[in-house]
């Protein structure tokens, strides 16, 4: 008699006909049918056997006493084993397979060797900063509250190809990059990373590097400064300018970063306007793409410019911009105070729902206690008169700066404006736009040892009143200091809270989450300009919908599978998504 295996003891219960290759015969069906049920537990088959006794060992191929045939009995045995060898080997088949999970980062050793290499790659003096010190600065911000890391190292490229060559080496040893330019960004969009990253400081590369008057465009590398740029035009006699005015000292690439805007903004919109005709971008791959050519309109293709406004420096480094410019006109200024900020902004949607609102350049809200600010601070020759105030720019030809004033003057007088009031001489002019750029100065000033949360949010115009209200009766609630500037034309608005670091920081960080859930409420946004960095992605979810939030990360995973670019930045993690 041959038998493949005799072994009593083997756990009858793990065969079930169904995954038997051939078809039962009537003793097998039988068989099985008394002796091995479906996954049959042990404990029900010692009682099954105790109540059938001798008669089980009459159907086991194991038995003696089985009563089939040979044939049988070696083909119930052989289909058993094979099942087993299958399973045995499926599992350490599947158990070789199974690789250790990747190391997201460069590991500590990594991260040394990639420092070594762009030492090396960038000898030049001052192009690579180890400095403790150094690299803290550059990892956190004194304007924001937001948690930070010191880098690793700082990089100072002055080409694109330079930026290429930090961007392999990167990318070889999984080390994050994270592009600074003028660092005035204000949620925590450039903070470290504590793994170890490689900031990409770009003061290096601040050239203008064509100016073409008659199609009014200008390309430059991508950090040069807003300011810098339009002194140069001005200092060569060039009759244009580029209207994004972000914070002073702020730089093209880090503009497109923040897709940012400014005080121009109501007439001529925010850096998701076509202002960056064209850039060029270094990817996390290495690749370098230019988004378009120079000419003013183009229809090939979805628009890939817009990819890289707002992505915070997620997707790739922009090296290059191509600008577009407009004509400066002559430009008057006037400011106008109310009796709150209801009556003040009720005038300005009037103003610029008229024939004349084209004409108006900027539209800006100083609340009462930021006027008070500026008197406190000293700033000014002859104090202001506390109260909500809006200022003005109006442009255009000597005539229609004349109608639109007359305009303007009427239609704040009919909202209740009690003061209205022409800069008499261009110096005053200045000094008025001064004071408003120079807010967050004077509101620090004004109160010496005091910190500030600046914040920003943006809601449909009409809604403004209530949420500047609701803030404003919130913020006295929590005893806490603010004052409010904002570019009122756009619904945009700023609350530069002040406190006391050590005993008020949590009572701040109630009130601005507080300001971003209302604004949400009345159908807004967390950010108007500022961006979202790590201070407001947790509200994306909500502003957006789960669903626009996966479209962004999926190209954010497409064109930066390793994620290697500014991360933990602008996309919610999937805790906050849930939430
Ligand atoms: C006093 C003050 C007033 C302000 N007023 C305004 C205002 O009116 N309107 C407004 O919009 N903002 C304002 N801001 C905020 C700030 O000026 C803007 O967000 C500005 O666009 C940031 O530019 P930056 O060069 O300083 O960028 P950074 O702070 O250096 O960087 C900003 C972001 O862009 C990324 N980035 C930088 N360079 C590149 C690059 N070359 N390629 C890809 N990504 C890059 C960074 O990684 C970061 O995520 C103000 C700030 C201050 C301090």
């Amino acid at each position: 008699m041959i038998r493949l295996f005799q072994i009593q003891s083997l756990p009858r219960y793990i065969i079930h006909p169904s995954v038997l290759p051939f078809r039962t015969s009537v003793t097998q069906r039988n068989f099985f049918s008394r002796t091995s049920p479906v996954l049959c537990h042990p404990s029900r088959q010692r009682e099954r056997n105790s109540q059938s006794g001798v008669q089980f060992s009459r159907y086991s191929p194991w038995s003696d006493e089985f009563t089939g045939s040979q044939g049988t009995r070696t083909v119930i045995q052989a289909v058993f084993f094979s099942a087993l060898l299958f399973g045995v080997a499926g599992y350490i088949i599947s158990e070789k397979s199974h690789v250790p999970p990747v190391r997201k980062y460069a590991s500590p050793k990594e991260l040394e060797t990639a420092i070594r290499e762009l030492q090396a790659a960038f000898p030049g003096p001052n192009m690579v900063v180890t400095d403790p010190n150094v690299l803290k600065v550059y990892g956190s911000s004194e304007q924001s509250y937001h948690a930070s890391s010191s880098h690793a190292i700082v990089v100072r490229p002055k080409s694109t190809e330079d930026v290429v060559q930090i961007v392999n080496i990167a990318r070889t040893y999984r080390v994050p990059i994270v592009p600074y330019s003028g660092g005035t960004s204000l949620e925590g969009h450039y903070s470290g990373l504590a793994t170890g990253s490689i900031c990409l400081d770009m003061s290096n590369m601040d050239k203008v590097l064509s100016i073409n008057v008659d199609d009014s465009d200008l390309t430059c590398q991508s950090g040069a400064r807003w300011e810098d740029i339009n002194q140069t035009l001005r200092e060569r006699g060039i009759p244009l300018f580029f209207p994004l005015d972000p914070g002073p000292g702020a730089t093209i690439g880090g503009m497109v970063g923040t897709g940012c805007s400014g005080t121009n903004a109501v007439r001529y919109g925010t850096a998701r306007a076509e202002w960056f005709l064209n850039l060029t971008v270094v990817l996390p791959s290495g690749k370098v793409v230019k988004t378009r050519r120079r000419a003013r309109k183009s229809a090939t293709g979805f628009d890939t410019t817009k990819f890289f406004i707002g992505a915070e420096g997620t997707l790739g480094v922009v090296t290059e911009a191509t600008l577009r410019l407009t004509p400066v006109l002559p430009a008057k200024v006037a400011m106008a105070q109310f009796p709150n900020v209801h009556k003040a902004v009720s005038a300005v949607q009037e103003i610029l729902n008229s024939a004349y609102g084209l004409h108006i350049q900027c539209v800006e809200l100083l609340d009462d206690h930021m006027m008070a600010a500026i008197n406190t601070a000293g700033l000014v020759d002859k104090p202001y008169p506390v109260a909500d105030t809006l200022f003005f720019k109006i442009q255009g030809d000597p005539s229609c700066i004349q109608q639109t004033s007359d305009v303007v003057q009427s239609i704040v007088k009919r909202h209740g404006s009690f003061l209205f009031k022409f800069a008499s001489t261009e110096q005053e002019a200045e000094e008025l736009w001064q004071n408003r750029k120079y807010a967050l100065i004077s509101s620090l000033t004004a109160n010496p040892g005091l910190r500030c949360w600046t914040t920003d949010v943006c809601v449909p115009v009409s809604r403004l009143p209530q949420l500047v209200y609701e803030t404003k009766k919130d913020l006295q609630e929590c005893n806490l200091r603010s004052t409010i500037v904002g570019h009122v034309g756009d619904g945009n608005f700023h609350a530069l809270i002040l406190f006391d670091r050590d005993r008020e920081l949590d009572a701040v960080s109630g009130a601005v989450h507080r300001l971003v859930r209302r604004a949400i409420a009345l159908d807004g946004t967390c950010t108007g300009e500022h961006g979202v960095g790590l201070g407001k992605k947790e509200y994306l979810s909500e502003e957006l919908g789960a669903n626009t939030v996966e479209l962004m990360k999926t190209i954010k995973k497409a064109i930066d599978p390793l994620n290697i670019m500014n991360p933990d930045k602008l996309y919610p993690n999937e805790e906050q998504i849930t939430k």
